[in-house]
């Protein structure tokens, strides 16, 4: 029973308690090329978030981990099967409600776990930022934390070398054999203002990947994912410990 993760506690233990901060990680439930679960991103944000609060724990932090939200906003894959699309609208509406019960009971600092590239917490967080003044409203997505080119040989973002590693690691029985593993091959857009990053549309998932993945996987290993793993989970406990010390109207010099 880990005292930072609020699905193994009881009431027992948290009558008295008063945590610093609340990490709420942010999944999705989608198609990983063909080789992953469809609850990868739930699974990183399982392993990642209660191994970074349980370093920062253990630094002195008083962290407490959320249940995580195990769908995302997938609303480029609306034809694929299964892929569980939660409208940005309605991820408002969740936070707004986890928000309001923080603020109340007087845990005013979030940051959110995120794990899934179409969550895009930013204008949420300016919205409840204004509403919730009390609050300091913060996200992270842990996957852009490590510059990825030191731990994996091949790019990508979505069922690629990296998440292929920390599902090697993290949950070797639910990954295929790697003979079913796809190429991961993405198709550009043939418009360069997309293609180069500079102006921004919606991917139609079925359209950019054959097997739904964006990146080559072959090179994916077990070791590889653990470094990863501990690299990111130091980086973020530093965080968790930062944001939950640091006294929120001193935080600029
Ligand atoms: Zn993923």
């Amino acid at each position: 029973m880990r005292p930072y993760i609020l699905a193994e506690t009881n009431w027992a233990a948290l009558k008295k308690a008063a945590f610093d901060l609340a990490v709420l990680p942010w999944g999705a439930t989608e198609a990983h090329n063909f080789h992953l679960p469809y609850g990868t991103d739930i699974y990183e944000s399982n392993y990642l978030a209660a191994e970074s609060a349980r370093l920062a724990w253990e630094k002195g932090a008083k962290v407490i981990v959320l249940p995580t939200v195990p769908y995302g906003v997938n609303t480029g894959q609306t034809d694929i099967y299964l892929d569980i699309n939660l409208n940005p609208s309605t991820q408002f509406a969740i936070m707004h409600d986890i928000i309001e019960v923080l603020n109340r009971q007087g845990l005013h600092k979030l940051l959110i776990f995120n794990s899934h590239g179409g969550n895009d917490f930013k204008p949420m967080i300016r919205e409840l930022g204004v509403k919730y003044p009390e609050m300091f409203i913060a996200f992270t997505n842990w996957f852009t934390s490590i510059d990825k080119k030191m731990f994996f040989d091949n790019e990508g973002d979505h069922a690629d070398e990296m998440e292929t590693s920390l599902m090697l690691y993290f949950e070797p029985q639910f990954v295929l054999p790697k003979e079913k593993w796809g190429k991961g091959t993405e198709k550009k857009n043939i418009i360069k203002g997309f293609s180069e990053g500079w102006a921004w549309a919606e991917r139609k998932w079925s359209k950019i990947s054959a097997d739904t993945g964006v990146g080559n996987p072959e090179q994916a290993t077990s070791e590889k994912g653990e470094k990863y793993f501990r690299a990111v989970t130091q980086k973020m406990a530093g965080l968790l410990y930062d944001i939950s010390k640091t006294d929120i109207k001193n935080m600029y010099k």
